[in-house]
């Protein structure tokens, strides 16, 4: 079976408007573009087209995810605030989020495009699926967007998978460089939704993504936070899998895995300060289709959200694609022999104890 592939033009057309003022009271630098723009998302796309393997790729139909489908996660004020500002000439979800005329048409676009990729893999028309989507979701909560993101794309597909598929439990595992706080917040008391996010620690949104936020009430235990040092690599990234993210998911026993996915962990973005590779986004991928294929036939989709080097997000998110379809691609990582003579990419000893430290969390799963 192929792997399908989410889409559409429209996702390009998400205005974010330029940034200058967004982390300064006045105007002290020229304005330029925001970090949150087509490129990284459209070079990704483009690359596959080049590569070949987008003629591999089963083409799944992005919708529009309607207002009570979003509103199972989103409160109405926050829809109808996003609706009532983008049908004048766009605002700003709140800081850093600013948005054009149509976007509340384009953000549901992309809920509903990582709803149809859902709907795809369980349904069993494709084995897996990747979700292009734009604008980004993993931090909006439930009454307001943030860190450029509108509606929570992957919060609102795990809602609609288990009210029309009835699946019961649902894990994300969140390798965007910023904590997923969105996802976390909106299935913080939910027991049947395992949140697990790995991110630089102290990045973004502020304070938030600790150790101890570890759920509430029934949900307690089930959100997992792998908070990593600035610094870690591939070496890193795959402990954390290997003793956290992968034994949570065995005792969790997932219907079905998404992976909101960020490649601003890599070793050149401008938002992060990780040394992850495309290898390493590979091997993770690979890792997480072992886990699908023990604990729930297979199941994995991605939603895309971060990433923002116009000249290295390609190479990560082929290799993803490489790795979901089992096709290697003529294409080289251009990047491999130079980012290969930086050093540190090996498991650094207070990268093991911060693992260590998440590890303990997985006991509270049952
Ligand atoms: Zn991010």
């Amino acid at each position: 079976m192929a792997t399908g592939f989410v889409f559409h033009e429209l996702y390009m057309w998400h205005n974010t408007w330029n940034w200058a003022q967004v982390f300064a009271p006045s105007l002290t630098v020229q304005p330029g573009e925001h970090a949150e723009n087509p490129e990284t998302k459209r070079r990704f796309r483009n690359l596959l087209e080049v590569s070949g393997l987008l003629d591999q790729l089963v083409t799944i139909k992005a919708r529009y995810a309607s207002e009570d489908e979003i509103a199972r996660v989103h409160t109405r004020e926050h829809i109808a605030r996003i609706k009532a500002m983008s049908a004048e000439n766009g605002g700003d979800a709140s800081s850093l989020t600013p948005f054009g005329k149509g976007s509340f048409e384009i953000a549901q676009l992309a809920a509903g495009g990582t709803m149809a990729a859902c709907d795809a893999v369980i349904e069993g028309r494709v084995k897996n699926a990747y979700a292009l989507v734009r604008p980004p979701g993993h931090h909006a909560t439930a009454d307001v967007g943030m860190g450029f993101c509108l509606f929570g794309n992957v919060a609102v597909a795990i809602a609609h998978a288990r009210a029309t598929h009835g699946l019961g439990r649902i894990a994300t595992v969140d390798w965007d460089v910023h904590h997923g706080n969105g996802t976390q917040s909106i299935f913080y008391a939910d027991p049947t939704t395992l949140t697990i996010s790995l991110h630089q620690d102290n990045l973004f949104p502020d304070a938030s993504g600790s150790l101890a936020e570890r759920g509430e009430g029934a949900g307690e235990g089930y959100n997992i936070n792998i908070p990593l040092p600035p610094g870690s690599g591939d070496g890193a990234y795959l402990a954390a899998f290997e003793q956290v993210v992968l034994p949570a998911l065995r005792r969790f026993k997932p219907d079905l895995i998404i992976v909101p996915s960020g490649f601003d962990a890599s070793g050149v973005d401008p938002l992060g300060r990780m040394m992850v590779t495309s290898e390493g986004y590979r091997a993770m991928t690979g890792l997480l289709m072992q886990a699908a294929s023990e604990l729930c036939g297979g199941r994995l989709v991605m939603s895309h959200e971060g990433g923002y080097s116009p000249m290295y997000v390609p190479y990560c998110g082929l290799a993803v694609m490489e790795e979901m379809t089992g096709i290697r691609t003529a294409v080289e990582d251009p990047w491999k022999p130079h980012m290969a003579k930086w050093g540190q990419q090996a498991l650094q000893p207070h990268q093991q104890q911060a693992i260590a430290a998440a590890a303990r969390l997985i006991e509270a799963i049952a």
